[in-house]
């Protein structure tokens, strides 16, 4: 995997709503590995499919609607998303692809704001994690000394 832009927005959706996931096979020794997300804004999911579609270097993705939960959902077969990717995150192993530069930064944070967070009437802008971890390092990657 080299670094884009594309990618750090991929990983900041996965860190956030995104997800990978394993199939299991009756194949012995063989398993379905799939990075995806679901979620009810379409422009959201059709940018992180033009992304992965991109990273993957594949023709792109078409999201489909899942009527009964209201939900866009695209996803991908790709074991080198998977590998770098499973949950709980590596932060150690993707640092090189979301400091790479400061577009790849901010397309990161664009990547995980998109799904976590949400802007208030007075314009604050929340982000809301379990990941206690993720979200101690997103405030001290982009505030630097003010967090
Ligand atoms: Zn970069």
């Amino acid at each position: 995997m080299k670094p884009s832009e594309e990618l750090a927005y991929v990983i900041g959706v996965v860190c956030g709503d995104g997800y990978v996931k394993m199939k299991r096979r009756v194949r012995k020794g063989y398993n379905d590995v799939w990075i995806g997300l679901k979620a009810k804004d379409k422009e959201f999911v059709e940018e992180f499919a033009r992304c992965l579609a991109k990273v993957l270097g594949r023709r792109p993705i078409r999201p489909r609607y899942v009527k009964s939960s209201g939900r866009y959902v695209v996803e991908a077969e790709s074991k080198t998303l998977y590998e770098l990717l499973k949950k709980p995150v590596d932060l150690e192993r993707l640092k090189k692809y979301i400091e790479h530069c400061e577009r790849c930064m901010a397309a990161f944070l664009r990547g995980f704001a998109d799904s976590e967070g949400s802007v208030n009437k007075r314009g604050y802008i929340f982000i809301l994690n379990t990941d206690l971890r993720l979200l101690t390092y997103m405030l001290r990657s982009f505030l630097g000394d003010l967090a």
